[in-house]
């Protein structure tokens, strides 16, 4: 019988090891560890105060820093990221702060239609998949993804990996800033933001209070009506600042993709909206599960977002010209 075959390694990445796959530690502090997996696996050691820390310290420095963004994109589903993306590649030097209610991240891109996995994308918009490195077959006028998972994920893990876009997840926006601007128009001008479970408890609890980023771009891709989609929308309603909800239309997907994608634009000063929100905002049919549409739309929505940068002055992180 052929000997049990050791796991243990002898790491280099950025370690010293003394050969036997201990490897000493990155300070002048040396520490006892072995990736040993036959029963002699041995971690460095960790006080529980160490560990709240390291998170407090970057989660609250980043809140600190984000409290004035260059951008802020509500909603992390198809359109928000990729919009994200987008926007991170073309201006490396933006502070892109992107916020979503929910825990994970990826709005309604997990699934293709049905709750069936493949995901249907049709062309031009497979340029993104190449773009970013997703597989995927190729059948004449569409592609299509094995799973809608692989596409999000990837997304997902190139736009955090990128050092300009921050993430706060488990947060909702719950208002609009508003102000008036130097030519004496309203302007959404940040977010209101709170912790979700808190958001979702206002009913139940009184006095909690919520907090505020500040940009000269909202960028709004809550999607779909629901309890918190359309949001930026619903809130150009009540508002003042849009008459009435378009509401969504019925499905066409022909029309609809492109009507979403060519209508990709500043709704208010300040805020560009992007994906199906902007179905329930203009009025424009849903196109089922072909998500080209929320891609090419998150790609316009990250250049009419230049567009507006470009054409404003900003002083800490407000238009004043
Ligand atoms: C009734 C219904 C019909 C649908 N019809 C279609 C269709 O016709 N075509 C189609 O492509 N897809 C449809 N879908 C599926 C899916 O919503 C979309 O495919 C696609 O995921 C939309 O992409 P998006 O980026 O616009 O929004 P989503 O993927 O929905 O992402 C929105 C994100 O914003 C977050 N969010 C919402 N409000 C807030 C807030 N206040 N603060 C912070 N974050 C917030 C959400 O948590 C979510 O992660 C439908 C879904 C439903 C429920």
């Amino acid at each position: 019988m052929a000997p049990a075959q050791t796991l243990e390694t002898t790491r280099t990445d950025a370690l010293n090891t003394n050969g036997n796959g201990t490897l000493k530690g990155l300070s002048t502090t040396e520490f006892d560890v072995l990736e040993n997996y036959e029963g002699q696996y041995r971690f460095a050691p960790i006080e529980e105060a160490q560990v709240s820390r390291a998170m407090i310290k970057r989660y609250f420095e980043t809140m600190y820093e984000r409290a004035i963004s260059d951008v802020v994109i509500v909603g992390a589903g198809s359109s928000g990221l990729t919009c994200a993306y987008q926007l991170a590649s073309m201006r490396p030097d933006l502070k892109i702060t992107i916020v979503e209610a929910n825990v994970a991240p990826g709005g309604g891109a997990w699934l293709g239609g049905q709750l069936m996995t493949p995901m249907i994308i049709r062309k031009p918009a497979d340029g993104f998949l190449r773009e970013i490195g997703v597989p995927y077959e190729d059948e004449g006028a569409y592609v299509v993804v094995k799973h809608a998972a692989l596409f999000t994920s990837t997304l997902l893990s190139r736009v955090l990996a990128m050092p300009n876009v921050v993430m706060m997840n488990a947060t909702a926006v719950e208002d609009l800033i508003i102000h008036e601007d130097h030519k004496g128009q309203q302007r959404v001008s940040g977010v209101v933001t709170n912790w979700t479970l808190v958001a979702l408890n206002h009913d139940t609890q009184s006095c909690m209070d919520p907090n505020t980023i500040t940009a000269p771009v909202i960028v709004s891709a809550t999607g779909h009506d629901g309890p918190m989609g359309a949001f930026s929308a619903k809130r150009m309603v009540s508002a003042g600042l849009l008459k009435e909800l378009g509401n969504m239309r019925g499905l066409d997907m022909n029309r609809s993709e492109p009507a979403i994608v060519n209508n990709t634009r500043e709704v208010a000063p300040g805020l560009v909206m992007t994906g199906m929100e902007l179905s329930e905002h203009d009025g424009k049919n849903r196109m089922g599960p072909t998500f080209g549409g929320m891609i090419a739309s998150g790609i316009k929505a990250a250049h009419e977002t230049l567009r507006v940068l470009d054409s404003v002055t900003v002083v800490r992180g407000k238009v004043v010209a």
